[in-house]
């Protein structure tokens, strides 16, 4: 990868070919539907170039539960001992449950204000997707899975959580414990880490193509027309969205963290374009890692921590989202919230964020969470999914921004900004 301040001309760089791969994306995708009419096979078109993108997608994945364990357990390694990843690790909670807690305050705001659930009838069409019903979402089971009673199973299983849980267990015990045993696993770590991470690299430079590839296919299947029929419901929550990817989080950027939001932006582009071709914040997290390092200069230390944990807990778009969807289902059906049931959502909306997967879909399946705490049909849901992944490609960007933009700050907390 170039670095930001490389000689090279910007279409060289990445985080400009990524800019071109994003414009060319729709561009394609929106002629291929526009020569539908003229026999040209649209549908089949954006399938076919939709499988490069799918390759790309599986190469991330590839990579994520072996750079997340080595990259954590040689990070926690560095920082030395548990009080120094306890106190990163307590600066980490307590930044993502404000950067959440803003994002949510926004969206609540604004579908105050414009109530968008005024203009939508109930009793759609659309069907709910499969498992979505109360009985398949708890936070005490989320809790529990935390821990996880088999380790081979959660990676094989790509739980990111609980292998979260055992790299920093692993980690701390590797500095623990002394021995010329252990230093060797050490050593062995260290340089699995350096081979995942070259690996890592190598598709990264791939992520150009991979984004064109899913923005056609995207642009292809989903057309204008959805966005029109639930056009000030989707305004709420992506102008909302807008609001906290660049005012709120870039505000936080340069007093808590003093960094120039333009350069950090440009340096990290690459990871929030991702984000946006695969609505996955843990697909993205490989691309998140590297920039992070390579581009905005934050420890290793730092962002192997801070990132893997925000990948699948930190969900500031997804919040905002929750809540905002939440007052719509509420005004559509004419049933006011006050302003303790408001609060509730709040909460939930929280914890719905926490708990959901970083996957495609995550968000809208825990709003059956936020939904039965104040007491709402689930069946609302139906009526706002058929714009689901548009703005669940937005509230994925704005996710891996905000991980982005807390680790600068926490960096920064740590005395370790560049
Ligand atoms: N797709 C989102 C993510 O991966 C989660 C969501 O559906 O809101 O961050």
């Amino acid at each position: 990868m170039t670095g930001s301040k490389s000689k090279e001309p910007w279409y060289l760089q990445l985080h400009g070919q990524v800019g071109i791969a994003l414009l060319s994306g729709f561009l394609v995708g929106v002629c291929a539907r526009l020569l539908a009419p003229h026999g040209f096979p649209t549908e089949a078109f954006g399938e076919g170039v939709g499988v490069v993108g799918d390759i790309f997608l599986r190469l991330l994945k590839m990579v994520i539960i072996p750079l997340i364990f080595t990259s954590l357990v040689c990070g926690v390694a560095s920082l030395g001992d548990a009080r120094s990843v306890g106190r990163v690790g307590l600066r980490t909670v307590l930044f993502y449950t404000l950067s959440t807690t803003l994002a949510i305050l926004v969206g609540l705001t604004l579908v105050n204000v414009f109530a968008p659930g005024r203009y939508l009838d109930i009793g759609s069409s659309a069907t709910l997707p499969e498992g979505l019903s109360s009985s398949s979402q708890s936070l005490s089971h989320f809790l529990l899975h935390m821990v996880p009673d088999n380790i081979v199973r959660a990676m094989g299983n790509g739980d990111v959580l609980p292998v979260i849980f055992f790299a920093i267990l692993f980690g701390l015990f590797l500095v623990r414990i002394n021995g010329p045993n252990v230093d060797t696993v050490h050593r062995v770590m260290e340089g699995a880490l350096e081979v995942i991470q070259g690996l890592t690299l190598a598709i990264v430079k791939l992520a150009p193509i991979g984004i064109f590839a899913l923005l056609t296919r995207e642009v292809v299947r989903s057309g204008p027309e959805l966005i029109m029929r639930l056009l000030p419901y989707f305004a709420t929550v992506g102008g909302g969205l807008l609001i906290h990817a660049f005012v709120t989080l870039p505000l936080i950027l340069v007093l808590l963290a003093r960094r120039n939001p333009l350069e950090y932006f440009r340096a990290v582009l690459p990871a929030v374009a991702t984000a946006f071709s695969t609505a996955s914040s843990s697909a993205t997290l490989p691309l998140s890692m590297e920039c992070a390092e390579k581009e905005a200069k934050i420890p290793r230390g730092i962002s192997s921590f801070v990132l893997p944990l925000g990948a699948t807990v930190n969900m500031d778009g997804t919040a905002l989202y929750e809540a905002v969807a939440a007052l719509t289902i509420a005004q559509m059906y004419g049933v006011p919230l006050d302003l303790s049931q408001q609060a509730l959502v709040l909460a939930t909306a929280l914890l719905a964020s926490v708990g959901a997967a970083g996957i495609p879909m995550a968000g809208l399946v825990m709003m059956v969470v936020v939904l039965e705490a104040v007491g709402l049909p689930i069946e609302g849901i139906a009526t706002i999914i058929a714009v689901d992944r548009v703005l669940d490609m937005m509230r994925t960007s704005t996710n891996v921004w905000s991980d982005l933009v807390g680790t600068a700050v926490i960096a920064r907390f740590e005395g370790r900004s560049p």
